[in-house]
């Protein structure tokens, strides 16, 4: 497996030189909205990253944490309302990547349980979806975000 962190995996999605399935569906400020880098066995999974180069939480500017809360909910709302999640999970752990970014993982009526939680990041390939699915999914939630809409 290549090393997401040289060069940083966080840094190229927000400036577009790599694209994750889903691709960029939305942007605030100093934070981009994208697919996740990574297979997923749930449609409409994003991440928010910070457009800056920043190890964590801890390490954004007031400003830019504040619009975080903010943000996470309003795609966290657009996940139940355009996508029909019954509920949205956050995680921010960042062992991996060292680039802040916040997995915003909706969860469905029908999504097995042995997928809640924090299970997703350890689906299995048999649960992976198809990428048109998850592209679908993501054009969705970048209608639903969509200024104006
Ligand atoms: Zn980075």
């Amino acid at each position: 497996m290549s090393d997401v962190n040289a060069p940083c995996l966080g840094c190229a999605i927000v400036s577009g030189a790599t694209r994750p399935v889903g691709g960029i569906i939305a942007r605030a400020p100093g934070l981009v909205l994208h697919g996740v880098a990574a297979p997923s066995p749930v449609p409409g999974w994003v991440v928010i990253s910070s457009e800056r180069h920043a190890r964590a939480l801890y390490e954004l500017d007031d400003a830019v944490a504040r619009e975080l809360g903010a943000f996470a909910a309003r795609v966290m709302r657009a996940q139940r309302k355009a996508l029909g999640a019954e509920h949205a999970y956050a995680f921010a752990i960042g062992d991996v990547l060292r680039h802040f970014h916040l997995h915003l993982v909706p969860r469905f009526p029908d999504t097995s349980q042995r997928l809640w939680g924090r299970a997703a990041f350890d689906a299995p390939p048999a649960d992976h979806r198809p990428a048109e699915e998850l592209e679908a999914a993501a054009r969705a939630l970048a209608a639903a975000l969509a200024p104006g809409s």
